[in-house]
């Protein structure tokens, strides 16, 4: 049986804190709602671009009619100011990672993505690491404000794409912290905690995640784990 495996992006794939993605957030605070903010003293891991654009917002006392209303100006800047600054990625690819995403691809399995980064902002990362092919569908952080609503967005995404129904039950959800583990665990698919990014592998242990892994630099034992989970 064909299992969807959802991957996330920063801290799971690639190194955390593309600094071009963070200056992004200052680059459409100021361009957009005229305000010297950033994301200083914010933490992003496991949150989504949608609440990265609007807590700081917030924070600074802006109503949240204001917030919303631009929020799409918002992201259209984000994503030209990445896509026009971003260089090249391959050196932040994860260890292991590529013979774990070829160990899956070869098993047959269908990979995704579930990533709080803007759609335009994770291709255009991915094809800077030398992975966009590796990935089909996904669900992305203009979706919601919350991790686990992206859950079944990319579940659906899954469903198009294959033309069968994906059950959360044959979904493997892999991220870096316990938001990740909560999202999965919230829609009923399996869940892999690798500690990788800002989260401690304790962390993802209370977090009870099925699976959880130091790092995928032993690429044949963090496989093997992934592929225990299959459906
Ligand atoms: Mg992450």
């Amino acid at each position: 049986m064909e299992t969807l495996y959802l991957f996330d992006i920063d801290g799971t794939l690639l190194r955390a804190g593309t600094a071009v993605h963070r200056e992004s957030f200052a680059h459409a605070y100021r361009a957009v709602y005229g305000l010297p903010l950033s994301l200083d003293g914010i933490p992003a891991g496991g949150r989504t671009d949608t609440w990265l654009v609007a807590e700081p917002l917030r924070r600074s006392g802006l109503d949240d009619d204001a917030i919303w209303e631009k929020m799409p100006e918002a992201f259209t800047e984000m994503q030209a100011y990445t896509e026009q600054h971003l260089g090249d990625l391959r050196h932040c690819v994860l260890p292991g990672v590529r013979d774990v995403l070829d160990g899956l691809r070869a098993d047959g399995h269908v990979l995704g993505l579930l990533t709080g980064n803007l759609s335009r902002i994770a291709w255009a990362k991915l094809r800077h690491a030398g992975l966009s092919g590796y990935f089909q569908v996904g669900g992305f952080g203009e979706e919601s404000e919350v991790r686990s609503h992206l859950v079944p967005v990319a579940l659906a995404a899954a469903t198009h794409l294959t033309g069968r129904p994906v059950p959360p039950e044959h979904a493997v959800l892999v991220g870096d912290t316990p938001l990740d583990v909560e999202a999965g665990k919230s829609h009923g698919t399996k869940t892999v905690g690798v500690a990788t990014g800002p989260a401690t592998l304790e962390s993802l242990i209370e977090a009870r995640a099925d699976v959880v892994l130091e790092s995928f630099e032993d690429s044949r034992r963090a496989l093997g784990e992934l592929l225990g989970l299959a459906a």
